[in-house]
């Protein structure tokens, strides 16, 4: 087929592309696509640095590269769910592998050279809207318009023997991730108190063969007679450890009670306390709070996803307490939309007032 002048132009430029990404590739820099990046004092600048490149940030890096915005996508590489076999539950990649979905999120990011995309952390933040500044663990700056903290939680499990080894293979946070693969199985659940009620209620939707473990704490006289009635027995000894199945495939096996006694069971829910897995949106004073059972969530609009301070984002597990893949991957597609809502009006404004786009406007950006 003939080619025009511009088609012409575009393959040399993708025969650029291709040949950038491969020197990256080979240097090691990982960058997934030619950044259109523009530079102040050796400073790199985007309109928007997305921290964290699990669901959420790669959800959001893709609708922001759609919507022509210059993007830097940094990825630390610890998505919450790794320890997992598979991801159930999200639409069209039921039982995908959880690291085979972020590769086909990154690979969907390659058509747009807008979004550069780092195998790096930030490590430090300042600035306020308008004007970010990055900290890069490999020592660069990069300064943005607006921030997307995509950085997720980290579960606090028991320092005790076997809660890290089965953690999301016979140890479960959530029963709409794992309750079918363990379906009328003997579980557990474990919970403080009478929260445990709570969570006995819901797992024995999906196996009534189902016993309460309260970790040593106490219990109501009117919630241990619930749970009876139910007929959820319950163990009131601390939990010493958990052992796994001894033909190596990986699951639980008996969880083992401080006074030596046990009980055989093939799953146990347990919802460990949190922590946001980085400290970025402290640094930058974003109001954090408990919410539901998450003892830490970067309080976000509803609506928007911004937090307490302008021009900061919340997306996925970070900023709520609903936690999964779908909600993870539907909040950063829902800041990055209100992100770049704010960044066209900003430039409309900017605009009008004869100052210009803020950007250079989008014919200079893809
Ligand atoms: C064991 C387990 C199994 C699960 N199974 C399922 C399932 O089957 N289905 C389901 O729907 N949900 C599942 N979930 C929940 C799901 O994993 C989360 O809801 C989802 O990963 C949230 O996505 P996220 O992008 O918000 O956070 P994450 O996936 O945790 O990604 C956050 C990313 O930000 C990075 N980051 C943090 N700080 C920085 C920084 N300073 N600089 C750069 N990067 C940074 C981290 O390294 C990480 O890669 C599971 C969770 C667990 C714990």
């Amino acid at each position: 087929m003939r080619r025009t002048g511009s088609e012409d132009a575009l393959a040399v430029r993708r025969t650029f592309v291709r040949l950038e990404d491969s020197m990256a590739k080979v240097l090691g820099n990982v960058v997934k696509s030619a950044p259109e990046r523009a530079e102040e004092n050796g400073e790199a600048r985007y309109d928007v640095v997305v921290v964290g490149a699990g669901t959420a940030g790669l959800s959001a890096a893709l609708v922001l590269g759609r919507s022509r915005r210059r993007v830097l996508l940094l990825d630390g590489g610890e998505p919450r769910n790794a320890p997992s076999h598979a991801s159930h539950g999200y639409f069209t990649r039921d039982g995908a592998r959880p690291e085979e979905l972020l590769e086909i999120g990154r690979g969907q990011l390659e058509p747009y050279p807008n979004v550069e995309y780092r195998a790096e952390r930030a490590t430090g933040v300042s600035g306020s809207d308008g004007s970010f500044r990055v900290a890069l663990e490999g020592g660069e700056t990069a300064s943005a318009r607006k921030l997307v903290l995509a950085t997720g939680v980290f579960d606090e499990l028991p320092d005790r023997p076997g809660f890290l080894e089965l953690w999301g293979k016979g140890v479960y946070h959530c029963p709409y991730c794992h309750g079918w693969e363990v379906r009328d199985k003997p579980l557990a659940v474990m919970a403080e108190g009478d929260e445990v009620l709570e969570r006995a209620v819901l797992i024995r939707n999906w196996s009534r063969d189902l016993v309460a473990l309260t970790d040593g704490s106490a219990l109501g006289e009117g919630v241990r007679a619930r749970l009876g009635g139910l007929d959820v027995p319950v163990y009131e000894r601390r939990v010493a450890r958990l052992e796994g199945r001894e033909d190596g495939s990986g699951g639980l096996s008996r969880v083992v009670l401080e006074d030596g006694s046990s009980v055989e069971r093939e799953g146990l829910f347990y919802a460990p306390p949190q922590r946001q897995r980085s400290a970025l949106a402290e640094t930058l004073r974003c109001e954090v709070t408990a919410m539901g059972p998450a003892s830490e969530v970067v309080k976000a609009d509803p609506m928007t996803r911004e937090t307490s301070v302008a021009g900061v984002y919340a997306a996925g597990d970070a900023g709520s307490p609903m936690q999964s893949i779908a909600l993870a991957s539907s909040s950063g597609a829902t800041a990055a939309a209100f992100v770049n809502h704010a960044l066209c009006t900003e430039d409309a404004e900017a605009s009008s007032a004869g100052n210009g786009d803020a950007t250079g406007g989008a014919a200079a950006r893809s």
